[in-house]
């Protein structure tokens, strides 16, 4: 018999036992939530496989990001820990970073000649790291290398955070509280503590509210950028962090029962410009800024940078420091996720993320590879980060 795909759910398909008709996330959730007799039996366990404890990681943005991302990364990133031996910490070290530090320097009431001396530790700190890893090719080119590109992303975002500030100078009534506040909170239902770094919270004076302050760089469009910050894990989680503190008074200028109302978020684009072999540095930092403030070469395109421009501010008020079910359901998973028995069948490959970067994952080698062939692989080529 050949069934008609148009036809309404046949009576019999209602009929089918419950666990076939629950949503793919639940079974996930159940199969977590098993002991080891409910784990198909072809199921790799890897930390006897590998030898290693599994870490209990605390529930932050990236984690969740990760976890969706890929079950199989969250489990070797944040699980054991591990990271390519070749792969340099300093890498990390990118524009965004710098901005941010130029960002809470500004908050923390610093002027930009310690700012610099400032980002100028981290770049030392890279440099310094660098020796310690083993790497192809003679030291010196990868220091020198290291250090302008380095020097050339702070000296971008030095720009970027001027441009910015200039732009959106805060308003007489608000307040810097602090900058880069991290906290961490239990939450009823969910397994784990939940951990976020808040960049920076500002007391709106004249109504005594409490706003968070998100810097955020990004390839994209700063206006498409911002139109899933409502749904980030972040969003549902800092405010709540947040608003426990001030309570239990552990936030320094902030009254207990002082409520956190909303996040504002300062939404950069890097630059797109291509760095041209006729152009010095300087000169290519000069385009950029160009193209920040719509002039010379970037003047034609003032009325497309008015519905999309490369800097924004965008404001939003919560209504609530309370957990959505939607927010509460990834949260529980992602808890679960942090602290499971490690196999195969709960930290499954998701192939569709393999290439994300536009290289392939860090930890493609391992997935490629038969189980027995870990070991040997995980102990060459990765090494434990420190938790
Ligand atoms: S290589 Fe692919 S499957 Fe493996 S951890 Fe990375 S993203 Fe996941």
């Amino acid at each position: 018999m050949v069934s008609d795909p148009t036809a309404e759910p046949s009576a019999a398909r209602d009929k089918l036992p419950d666990p076939l008709l629950r949503p793919f996330r639940t079974s996930v959730l159940e199969g977590f939530s098993q002991g080891g007799a409910g784990r198909p039996r072809e199921s790799t366990v890897f930390e006897k496989l590998l030898g290693m404890e599994a870490r209990w990681p605390d529930i932050r943005q990236s984690n969740v990001l990760d976890w969706l991302l890929c079950p199989r990364y969250f489990m070797w990133k944040h699980r054991f820990g591990v990271e390519p031996r070749h792969y340099r910490r300093s890498e990390a070290l990118d524009i965004g970073t710098f901005f941010h530090t130029y960002m809470a320097c500004h908050y923390l009431g610093l002027d930009e000649g310690r700012a610099v001396s400032v980002v100028g530790a981290m770049i030392e700190e890279a440099i310094e790291q660098e020796l310690t890893f083993e790497d192809k090719g003679p030291l010196v080119d990868r220091l020198s290398g290291l250090t302008r590109s380095l020097e050339r992303g702070s000296a971008m975002a030095r720009m970027m955070a001027r441009l910015f500030l200039a732009r959106f100078p805060l308003h007489p009534a608000y307040k810097a509280v602090c900058t880069e506040l991290n906290l961490r909170a239990r939450q009823t239902g969910i397994s784990q503590t939940i951990n976020g770094t808040l960049d920076l919270v500002l007391l709106d004076t004249s109504r005594n509210e409490v706003w968070i302050a998100d810097h955020k760089t990004c390839k994209e469009p700063p206006m498409d950028r911002i139109r899933t910050v409502a749904f980030e894990p972040q969003t549902a989680v800092y405010p709540i962090l947040l608003q426990t503190a001030i309570d239990d008074g552990k936030v320094p200028g902030l009254d207990p029962g002082t409520p956190v109302v909303g996040f504002t978020h300062n939404v950069v684009r890097k630059p797109s410009i291509i760095l041209r072999t006729k152009d010095s540095f300087e000169e290519y930092l000069e385009r950029c800024e160009d193209y920040y403030e719509g002039r010379g070469e970037f003047e034609a395109a003032k009325g497309e940078r008015t519905l999309s421009p490369p800097m924004l501010q965008n404001w939003m008020r919560i209504t609530t420091t309370t957990l959505t079910t939607e927010q509460q359901s990834l949260l529980y998973e992602v808890g679960r996720a942090c602290k499971a028995n490690p196999d195969s069948a709960r930290y499954y490959r998701n192939p569709g993320a393999c290439f994300k970067w536009g290289k392939p994952c860090a930890y493609l080698p391992l997935c490629e590879k038969r189980d027995d062939e870990l070991p040997a692989l995980l102990a060459e080529e990765y090494r434990v980060t420190d938790v």
